[in-house]
Formats: C-alpha cells, structure tokens, sequence
C-alpha cells in the first residue's frame, strides 16, 4: 500500500522543520512547502536519508493563486494527500506607536488567510477519500493575547477559531482538525523578537525569553522544536480518530489565564 503523504508548510526551518523530520520517521512521504526553495530542498534531503519521499514545493501560503498550484502540483506527483500541517507564519513584536494596516494586513494574511486557503485546497482529496488530518499551528497567544503582540494575538485567534469551525464542516467526512499552540519554543522567529525586546527593555539576549519561561508550572525554560512535533505526530496518527476541534497548549505549562 503507498505510504499516507503529509505537507507541512513553512517547513523549511523552526518547528515546520522538525514536524517534518517527526512525520517522516512516523513513515509520511513528504510534501514540504516554504517561501524559498533552497530550504524546503535541503529538509527534503533529510527526510531522503529517513528513507521517505519527500519533495520541496515553493509559495507564498497568503496568495491563492500560489496555494492553488502547490496542491495541484502535490497531487500529481504523489497522487493522494492525508495529513495538513498549516504551520508557516510570521510573528509581529510591535509597540502601539508601530502598529499600522500594513502589518495588520500581511500577518493577518499569512497566518489566518494562509492556513484558509490551505485547508480549502487541501479537504478536497480528503474528503473523497474519507479521511483526513488537519492540524494548525495557532500559539498560546490565541488563549491569552499578548502585550506587544495585539496583531500576531489576533491573528493566532482567527486560527484557533477557523480549526473549530472547520471541525464541524469537515467531521462527517472522517477529517478531523485540531490546533496545537506552541508555548515559547527557540527559533529563528522567536531569536528575532528577543532582538526587538533587547531594544525596546534594554535586555540582553535572551534575558526577556528566559524570565518569561521562569513562570512555567512544567518546565522553567524555552522548548525546542521537536518538543512541539510529538503532539502534531499524535494527532497525524489514526489513535486520534477520536479528537477533534481540540486545542492542545504545548508549552512547558505556559499559564494561559
Ligand atoms: P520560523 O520563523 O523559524 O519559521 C517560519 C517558517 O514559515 C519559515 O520557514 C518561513 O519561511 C515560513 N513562512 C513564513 N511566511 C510564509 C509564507 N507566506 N508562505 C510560506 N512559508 C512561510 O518560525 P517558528 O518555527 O518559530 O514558527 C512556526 C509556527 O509556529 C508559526 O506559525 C508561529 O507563529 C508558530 N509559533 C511559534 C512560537 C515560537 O515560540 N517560536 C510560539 C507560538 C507559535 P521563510 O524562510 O521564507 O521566511
């Protein structure tokens, strides 16, 4: 039988990358999507060496002209799609003074528009064959809005929303969709905004990541990647037939209230 094909977006680096390296060891070929081709290519490779297919397809997730040929594109070359990954996003660490329409306008398009139009592409195939995974990359800020965060909080709240609503359209094709909200985990993202509040605090580097950690009633550090990709594997597999419209906070026990 052919193997089940995930596609992960935003997989290139940060935590789309190692969903994608958990996926392929849970035995997904891969369908690996990212802005750039260089670094959906070289996540590729890797999961070449875990002995899975995998193919890198470049878009931008926020227009649908690209979102639409990249599904296309991943059917005709494997065929058969099961799982979703909606995890390519972009963050906003913003000051009031900063906050205009523009930024409002691309975060809200990448990280709300762009897992839309993912998940329109990709409940079609599904919902011919009768079963499907889709699991969205919301943030702790879609519970609690952050300060310095209101547009990213907005945006990870229209996630966390659209995965309930989308649980209810797509249950009776056997397609469940739920939302994992990664905590504060180390990435190229995460090191980006650790710059931005060293100049707005005056901290050092990662002294404003850390203290906010230090409140964690699990873990009193940042996670890494692969410490959010257990519960996307989990939720990718068929033991979670059961579970849908869920959100699952993995973040060290993050308070959320
Ligand atoms: P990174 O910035 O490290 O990686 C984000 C990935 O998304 C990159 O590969 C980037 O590609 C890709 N991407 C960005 N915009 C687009 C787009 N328009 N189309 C396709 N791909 C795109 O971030 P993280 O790994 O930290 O974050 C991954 C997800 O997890 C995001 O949704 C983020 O909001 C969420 N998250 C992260 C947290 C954290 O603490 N790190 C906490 C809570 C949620 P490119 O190289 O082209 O920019």
């Amino acid at each position: 039988m052919a193997n089940k094909v995930a596609l992960v977006t935003g997989g290139g680096r940060g935590i789309g990358r190692a969903i994608v390296l958990r996926l392929a060891k849970d035995g997904f070929d891969m369908a690996i999507n990212d802005r750039q081709e260089e670094t959906g290519k070289a996540v590729a490779e890797e999961v070449k060496k875990i002995g899975q297919k995998a193919i890198a397809f470049p878009a931008d997730v926020s227009r649908s002209t690209e979102v639409k040929a990249m599904f296309i594109k991943v059917l005709q070359e494997f065929g058969r799609l099961d799982v979703l990954v909606t995890n390519a996003g972009v963050s906003q660490l913003n000051t009031l003074e900063e906050l205009n329409e523009e930024i409002w306008d691309r975060t809200l398009d990448v990280n709300a528009k762009g897992a839309y139009l993912c998940i329109l592409e990709a409940m079609k195939p599904m919902m011919e064959q009768r079963w499907g995974r889709i699991i969205t990359i919301g943030s702790v800020f879609a519970v609690e809005g952050a300060k310095d965060f209101v547009v990213y909080s907005a945006s990870k709240f229209a996630v966390r929303g659209m995965t309930q609503a989308f649980a209810k359209e797509l249950g009776p094709y056997q397609i469940t969709v739920n939302c994992v909200l990664p905590g504060y985990i180390w990435t190229d993202m995460w090191c980006n905004e650790d710059a931005k509040f060293a100049k707005m605090y005056g901290s050092q580097p990662r002294e404003a990541f850390d203290k906010i950690t230090q409140n964690h009633v699990l873990v009193q550090k940042p996670g890494e990647p692969e410490d959010v990709a257990p519960a996307v594997s989990f939720l990718a597999s068929e033991d979670s037939y059961y579970i849908t419209a869920a959100t699952i906070p993995v973040g060290g026990g993050t308070p959320l209230f």
